[in-house]
């Protein structure tokens, strides 16, 4: 076991400090990372703060961070796809069972017995899993990525769970040339939609709580920003898309969403807010449409989409912080103000 610096919280009202955790040393089919970027998620305040307390509540302490560029620095003797020096990648999980029908088909991120990187069980420390807001990390190498050697690392960590939180649902429900996709809120994972939309072909419209984003959201890919909130503006486009993601992380009325699907028109949400969201059994049953939900991606889907990456020079449009500034940033995402990911410089760590 090693020692690694890490900041972690030690309850859902504490802000985030300093602290020692301990690493395993790497078995057989493990990556030691050296960690170099990891993307600052909402995600990760939700479990911070215990938000989720119902569905998967947090264990403290907790150290956050799922979206992790490294540096390899020691291999297991059985690894293959790694080698000490190579750059690697680790999202939302860190295991699961390899056995189930889901991981057969490559889709870990639906199994039963996944394990995410930070606040699940350690199978092999005891304890939970500490995530990426520290110096190293130790993962079973069928679940560290490749990063494309053209990529700038601080905007290539958040696509391991914006991106492919994005990519994956717009894949799944087809956006191609000739759709329109809404997408509702433009924070970390809005941004992202926006980008592969676009790169996709399709007409994208951002649907925006923040007058200030108008601008950039034009310059990110989108055809068109409708401010959500201007009741006028939403319904000239009554009845008329195909796919609209919702990436919005606090409470929201989607009815008004739901009634621009045009027939057959899904509204899938990505965006996790703690409350129940309302649905107007109306306003499904005439079109014929349906709201649902996605979950991060496979890890064969998330090695697609860093490579889909590599080939449109995709990275996210980061804001690069020290660790120090940890708190400030959570503080700024909860004001909607991130342009359009935080991604924290991990070499800040050595730093007092
Ligand atoms: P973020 O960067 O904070 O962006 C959220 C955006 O939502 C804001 O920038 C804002 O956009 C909009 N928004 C915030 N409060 C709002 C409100 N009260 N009403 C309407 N719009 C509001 O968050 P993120 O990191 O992209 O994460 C978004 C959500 O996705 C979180 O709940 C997160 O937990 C979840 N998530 C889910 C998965 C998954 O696998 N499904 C993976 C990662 C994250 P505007 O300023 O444009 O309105
Ligand atoms: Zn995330």
């Amino acid at each position: 076991m090693a020692n690694a610096k890490a900041y972690s919280a030690t309850s859902a009202t504490s802000p985030l400090a300093a602290t020692q955790i301990q690493r395993r040393e790497p078995t057989d089919r493990d990556v030691q990372l050296e960690i170099l970027f990891c993307g600052i998620c909402h995600s990760d305040l939700h479990a911070v703060r215990n938000e989720w307390n119902e569905f998967m509540p947090t264990q403290y302490p907790i150290v956050p961070g799922h979206e992790i560029v490294g540096r390899v620095t020691k291999v297991g003797s059985a690894v293959t796809k790694f080698k000490p020096g190579d750059l690697g990648a680790v999202g939302c999980m860190v295991d699961s069972d390899r056995t189930c029908p889901r991981c057969r088909r490559g889709l870990e991120n639906f199994c039963p017995n996944m394990i995410l990187t930070y606040n699940s069980p350690d199978k092999h420390l005891g304890g939970v899993t500490y995530g990426g807001y520290s110096e190293s990390i130790v993962v079973d190498e069928h679940f560290v990525l490749r990063v494309p050697q053209n990529l700038d690392l601080a905007g290539a960590a958040p696509l391991l769970c914006a991106g492919i939180t994005t990519y994956s649902p717009m894949r799944h429900w087809g956006v191609s040339e000739g759709k329109k996709v809404g997408v509702i809120g433009l924070g970390g994972l809005g941004h992202m939609a926006v980008k592969f939309g676009h790169a996709l072909g399709a007409h994208v419209v951002v649907f925006t709580t923040s007058p200030s984003k108008k601008e950039d959201a034009l310059r990110l890919g989108a055809d068109e920003v409708v401010l959500s909130r201007n009741a006028d503006e939403m319904k000239k486009h009554a009845g008329s898309f195909n796919f609209i993601l919702d990436a919005v992380s606090a409470d929201h009325d989607i009815r008004p969403y739901v009634n621009l699907l045009d027939l057959d028109g899904t509204l899938t949400l990505v965006g996790a807010p703690p409350e129940p969201l309302r649905v107007a059994a109306m306003g499904l049953i005439f079109g014929r449409r349906s709201v649902s939900g996605s979950a991060i991606g496979g890890i064969p889907e998330t090695q697609e989409m860093l490579d889909f990456c590599g080939q449109h020079n995709i990275t996210s449009d980061v804001e690069v912080i020290p660790i120090q500034k940890v708190n400030e940033a959570y503080d700024r995402l909860l004001k909607s103000d991130v342009k359009y990911r935080f991604s924290i410089d991990m070499a800040s760590l050595k730093q007092k």
